[in-house]
């Protein structure tokens, strides 16, 4: 399975951000949050029955305010909860157990910097602890728009960032731009894309940004200090973007990301095939598989605020829980995979729920208008997939998708068969190793 870690601090809150975070922190809440998460870590492993991690992403927040001693120790904790296996750690197990080495060393750890904080050291640390991909929150390459954004650091902290991972990090990275910030051009787009590729970038999130609410930006929206482009002017930055990245060669793999071939992000495609993740951290969200009165149902746990989080020493997991109904995870399969360029895979749709995929398809194109988006090279019943411009607008068909999969009568005897090993093997039934007991 995979693993989120939620590091949920930041010395200040840029203006568009509605994240959970606390930016008021004390050394001794930072402290008492990382070794909750390590404790939180040590009780669902063992809940979980020990699975294998095969991804974790280290995210926030900004887990690089973490200072470089604390982040060492704090991820070389995690990881040895975790039963990783760093790389020359694994070469020494080979030699005795090779299949144990093979099974203990994971296929990525991300972790997210913000450019202020990649120092040497910080490189150093991660190199260190084994953390093999860094995603940078650029976000931008001018002044002018992280100023407007709030940001801590300005263009030429930003560069320095990258310079610093260009000469000395050996892993790989990928860079956060923002699309649609008042006043950008398309130009300015372009510029930006281009010089991150030049510095070596592999892979790229672009983000739409949207006025949230309670945020500063909203606030200055709403005083009209700040006006956001239209809808056109949006698009029209979007499609810049789009086509400035895939002209420097990287491919849209999904709505946002892009990637160089073979650099997408895998600890990603864990979220957009529901694979089972935990979510470590104050804030952090896990989809879990769970018996609940005898019946194989998906969990969504939701962690609790810092505060309410130090009850983790106390021996409490401070968490909201829903246990998803099987049409709405069903549907959420759909709202995640049909934002990919993979599309979602009715064979394992098949396996999850016990749906015959022909009469499943049959239902959408009745009774979903998306269906007829689909990409008709493939084959509909092994995967369905949108057209490419179809889904980036994939929002806009699915309060229907969801109604049409509502009232498909085989809807009614989905039979979920889902584990926290199952992305490695679909067939192994839901109540074996890595079920959470539930009855409540
Ligand atoms: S750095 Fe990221 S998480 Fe922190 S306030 Fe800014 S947008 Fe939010």
């Amino acid at each position: 399975m995979a693993v989120y870690v939620h590091i949920p601090f930041c010395r200040t809150r840029c203006h568009y951000c509605a994240f959970y975070l606390e930016t008021g922190f004390s050394p001794r809440v930072l402290r008492e949050t990382l070794s909750g998460i390590i404790a939180e870590a040590r009780e669902w492993m063992r809940r979980l029955g020990y699975p294998r991690i095969h991804t974790v992403y280290i995210g926030g927040g900004t887990p690089s305010v973490i200072p470089p001693d604390q982040l060492e120790m704090f991820l070389t904790q995690l990881f040895e909860t975790l039963g990783l296996a760093m790389h020359e750690e694994a070469s020494e197990m080979a030699a005795t157990d090779p299949d144990d080495a093979r099974a203990s060393v994971p296929d990525e750890i991300t972790i997210e910097a913000n450019p202020e904080s990649v120092t040497d050291m910080f490189l150093e640390t991660l190199r260190r602890t084994g953390v093999d991909r860094i995603s940078l929150g650029v976000q931008s390459l001018f002044d002018r728009e992280l100023a407007l954004l709030g940001r801590r650091s300005d263009a030429s902290t930003a560069r320095e960032a990258i310079r610093r991972i260009e000469r000395s990090w050996q892993g790989r990275w990928s860079a956060d731009l923002i699309v649609g910030t008042p006043g950008q051009d398309t130009g300015d787009l372009s510029a930006q894309i281009d010089e991150l590729s030049d510095r070596g970038v592999e892979h790229l999130s672009l983000y739409g940004l949207t006025v949230e609410p309670h945020t500063a930006l909203e606030q200055a929206v709403r005083r009209g200090s700040v006006r956001m482009p239209d809808r056109e002017i949006h698009e029209t930055l979007w499609i810049a973007a789009k086509r400035s990245a895939i002209r420097r060669g990287f491919h849209q793999y999904e709505v946002s990301n892009f990637a160089l071939r073979g650099a997408e992000s895998r600890h990603n495609h864990v979220y957009w095939r529901l694979d089972p993740y935990l979510g470590l951290g104050p804030g952090a969200v896990s989809t879990l598989p769970s018996m609940v009165f005898g019946q194989p149902r998906a969990l969504r746990l939701t962690g609790g605020s810092v505060f309410s989080y130090q009850s983790i020493h106390r021996g409490t997991l401070p968490h909201e829980m829903e246990v998803l109904d099987n049409v709405s995870f069903l549907f959420e399969h759909f709202m995640n995979g049909l934002r990919t360029a993979e599309g979602v895979s009715m064979e394992r749709i098949a396996k999850r729920f016990g749906v015959d995929p022909a009469l499943l398809c049959t239902h959408l194109h009745r009774h979903w208008r998306g269906y007829s988006q689909r990409d008709r090279r493939a084959d509909p019943t092994r995967t369905l997939r949108l057209r490419n411009g179809a889904r980036e607008v994939v929002d806009s068909y699915l309060a229907e998708l969801l109604g049409a999969l509502e009232t498909w009568e085989e809807a009614q005897g989905l039979e979920l068969s889902w584990s926290a090993s199952s992305h490695r093997n679909e067939s192994r039934r839901f109540a074996g190793a890595g079920a959470v007991e539930h009855t409540r």
